[in-house]
């Protein structure tokens, strides 16, 4: 077997603070696989910039023009990370043998890329990263990130528990990847979907290097939805269930508010009445809810928007495409 091609795809978003030690420390991995030939020496270090208002791009330009290694793809506005990631590896596809995404912030070990490159030689075409400790993480993102998976799992979608996005992905599973046509990208649910062999790689999950989370609690409680109603239709059914119920309790409801009309006692059942419209009200607000997530669902897959416009592709010295401009 030839060595490998490996793309690393990193998403960045505002992180100007992180990059020049990111660039480092992913250029002696990658120098070091390429001396033990584990990789080919076209391998390359993709940095997308995720419509960053920072000094993000001219830091990746500058960085293309002083390392080979390195290139980069600059999306038109802020896609979202999850995009920002098929962007790169997307863009990785045309030209790679093997991906790894990582995040820019060095909360996940680089030492782990070996491991997973010496797992892709065993071959295994999707390789997880899974978090071994969450020291690092506060209590709040450990529990909710925790019940988040347990949700996912009685839900039946067989996400990983404890990976985020960082994994290696051999170009087999980028090709399958990109057949799935869905606008709602939720890639911790799909790719075990793949089909492919897979393996585990154990790391510690650390303090971010440098600068702020780009996920305050808004954008995460949107994943988690976007992640359950992406593929799941349980909630719906839920709620259905919940409606079905209700329906038979207000029949007797009903047969108990007509015996005490007749029985004269009628005004003292005020109290439960109001409660019971508040109550009712609330279960068919929610229900609403989340019958409107779905269509909005459905709204954002017909219109079939782009899922990211990419403005400017850099190419690196050691690995030049014909088709670039
Ligand atoms: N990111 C991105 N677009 C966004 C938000 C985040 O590309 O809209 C990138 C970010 O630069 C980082 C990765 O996604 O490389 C993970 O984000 P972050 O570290 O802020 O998330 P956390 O680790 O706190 O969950
Ligand atoms: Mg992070």
């Amino acid at each position: 077997m030839s060595t490998p091609v490996l793309i690393i795809v990193v998403p960045c978003y505002n992180e100007e603070e992180v990059l020049h030690e990111t660039v480092g420390r992913l250029d002696k991995v990658l120098h070091d696989l390429i001396d033990d030939k584990l990789v080919s020496a076209h391998s390359t270090v993709l940095f997308v910039d995720d419509g960053s208002r920072d000094r993000t791009w001219a830091l990746i330009e500058q960085y293309s023009r002083s390392h080979d290694f390195v290139t980069g793809v600059k999306l038109a506005r802020n896609a979202g990370h999850q995009n920002a990631l098929l962007a790169g590896l997307m863009t990785a596809r045309q030209t790679s043998d093997i991906t790894i995404s990582i995040d820019a912030d060095l909360q996940d070990d680089t030492d782990a890329i070996r491991e997973f490159v010496v797992k892709y030689h065993e071959g295994a075409e999707v390789v997880y990263g899974i978090r071994s400790a969450r020291v690092t993480d506060t209590w709040f993102k450990k529990t909710t990130a925790e019940s988040f998976y347990k949700l996912m799992h009685r839900l039946g979608v067989q996400i990983k528990y404890n990976h985020a996005d960082y994994r290696l992905l051999s170009r087999r599973a980028l090709d399958y990847l990109a057949e799935y046509k869905e606008v709602n990208v939720f890639l911790r649910g799909i790719v075990p979907l793949l089909g492919l062999r897979t393996a585990e790689v154990m790391y510690e999950r650390k303090e971010r290097f440098a600068g702020e989370s780009k996920y305050p609690l808004r954008k995460m409680v949107s994943f988690a939805l976007d992640g359950i109603t992406s593929f799941s239709v349980k909630p719906i059914r839920l709620v259905t269930l919940t409606g079905f119920l209700f329906s038979i309790f207000s029949v007797f409801a009903g047969v108990y508010a007509i015996i005490s009309k007749l029985m004269g006692t009628a005004v003292s059942g005020w109290t439960s009445l109001i409660l019971s419209v508040w109550f009712i009200g609330g279960v068919q607000l929610l229900a609403l809810g989340l019958i409107g997530e779905y269509i909005g669902k459905i709204y954002r897959e017909v219109k079939h928007r782009p899922l990211y416009l990419i403005e400017k592709t850099l190419s690196s010295r050691s690995y030049v495409k014909e088709t670039d401009a």
